[in-house]
C-alpha cells in the first residue's frame, strides 16, 4: 500500500495503554505487592482503561519489582475486556508469558547499539534474530506478538539516532508479522520534529505496521510530542498514571507521561478515549498514595480546567 494511504489528520479516538504497572513501577525505587498493584489497576479498569503493559516476563532477580509477573497475569486474565500485554526478552520469557495467560507479548530492541547491550547484553542483529525464535513459540496460540523500538528518538550514550536504524528495525518485525510497534522514547529525547521524521519513515518503509508513541516527559515536552503525533494521525499512545517512572540515568527525572494528563488533554480536544478522567484523577491519588512520594502528573493536583475554587476561601491569585 502506498504510503499516501495514511492520512495526517487528527484521530476522533485514541488508544491509550497503561503502561505505569511495567514501565511506570520498574523505574520506582519502592516495590508494590502484588494485591496493592491490583488495586491500582483496579481503579483504573473503573476508569475505563482497558489496556494494560502488565510487567515483564525477565528475570526476576534483575528486576524485583516485576517478579510477581505470573501471579499479577493469574490474577488479571479473567478480567472481562481488558487487554493484557507484556515485555519479553527472549523465547523463554514468551513461553512464561503464553503459559500465563497474557493477549499479546512485546519483544523489545534497542535502537542503539550500545543500550540495547547495557540492556540486554547483545547486538541489535542478535536481538532482530532472537524474535524469530519467540515468534515460533507463539505461532498457533492466538496470542498476538508486538514490537517495541526502545531510544527511538535518541540514546542517552549515542545521542542522535538514525531514523533509518528505526526503519530498519520496523521492517524486520513487519516480516515477522508484528502490526503494533511502540516506538519508545526511553529518556526523553524525542521533539516534535523528531516525531514527524520517524512517523514519516516508518510509514514508508513499513506501511503494514501501526505505530504506537511512547513518550517520557523527562524534559517537560512529552504532551507536545503527542500533539505531533495526533497531528500526523497516530492514535495509539503509551502513559504511566500519575507519570510514575524516571529515567535510570537521570535520578529525579520525571516518567512517562501521565495517563490522567493525556486523558485530559484528549477529552479537550474532543477526541474519544473511552475513559473517564475523574476516575483517572481517582487512580493517579492512589498511585501516589501506594509510592509515597509525589508524582509528576499535574491534572491530578489541579484537577481538570472547570474544577472551579471557592474564591472566598483562596487568596487573589497573581500573575
Ligand atoms: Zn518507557
Amino acid at each position: 500500500m502506498p504510503a499516501t494511504h495514511h492520512v495526517e489528520r487528527q484521530p476522533s479516538r485514541v488508544h491509550v495503554t497503561e503502561v505505569g504497572p511495567r514501565d511506570g513501577l520498574q523505574n520506582e525505587s519502592v516495590i508494590l505487592s502484588t494485591a496493592e498493584k491490583l488495586e491500582l489497576i483496579h481503579a483504573l479498569v473503573a476508569a475505563g482503561v482497558n489496556a494494560f503493559e502488565i510487567t515483564s516476563f525477565v528475570s526476576p532477580k534483575a528486576v524485583p519489582a516485576l517478579a510477581d509477573a505470573v501471579d499479577l497475569v493469574t490474577a488479571l486474565r479473567g478480567l472481562d475486556g481488558v487487554h493484557l500485554s507484556a515485555l519479553v526478552p527472549n523465547h523463554r520469557g514468551a513461553e512464561r508469558a503464553l503459559e500465563a495467560g497474557i493477549d499479546a507479548v512485546v519483544m523489545f530492541v534497542s535502537a542503539s547499539e550500545t543500550h540495547n547491550a547495557k540492556n540486554v547484553n547483545r547486538s541489535v542483529e542478535d536481538s532482530l534474530a532472537g524474535f524469530e525464535d519467540a515468534a515460533r513459540v507463539l505461532e498457533g496460540s492466538g496470542v498476538e506478538l508486538r514490537g517495541a523500538v526502545a531510544t527511538s528518538f535518541g540514546c542517552p550514550f549515542e545521542g542522535d539516532i538514525e531514523v533509518a536504524s528505526v526503519g530498519r528495525i520496523a521492517r524486520h518485525f513487519s516480516e515477522l508479522g508484528v502490526r503494533h510497534l511502540s516506538l519508545g522514547d526511553t529518556t526523553g529525547m524525542a521533539t516534535p520534529p523528531l516525531v514527524s521524521e520517524r512517523i514519516r519513515h516508518l510509514r514508508e518503509v513499513a506501511p503494514p505496521i501501526v505505530p504506537t508513541l511512547h513518550f517520557h516527559n523527562t524534559r517537560g515536552i512529552g504532551l507536545a510530542n503527542v500533539m505531533q503525533g495526533l497531528a500526523l494521525g497516530v492514535d495509539r499512545y503509551e502513559s504511566s498514571i500519575g507519570g510514575l517512572g524516571g529515567c535510570p540515568f537521570a535520578p529525579g527525572a520525571s516518567g512517562n507521561i501521565a495517563s490522567e494528563d493525556l486523558v485530559y488533554l484528549l477529552d479537550e480536544m474532543s477526541i474519544d478515549t473511552g475513559i473517564d478522567l475523574a476516575g483517572m484523577i481517582g487512580a493517579a491519588q492512589i498511585a501516589t498514595r501506594l509510592m509515597g512520594r509525589d508524582l509528576p502528573g499535574q491534572v491530578s493536583k489541579a484537577g481538570p480546567r472547570l474544577a472551579l475554587s471557592d474564591c472566598s476561601a483562596v487568596p487573589t491569585a497573581r500573575g
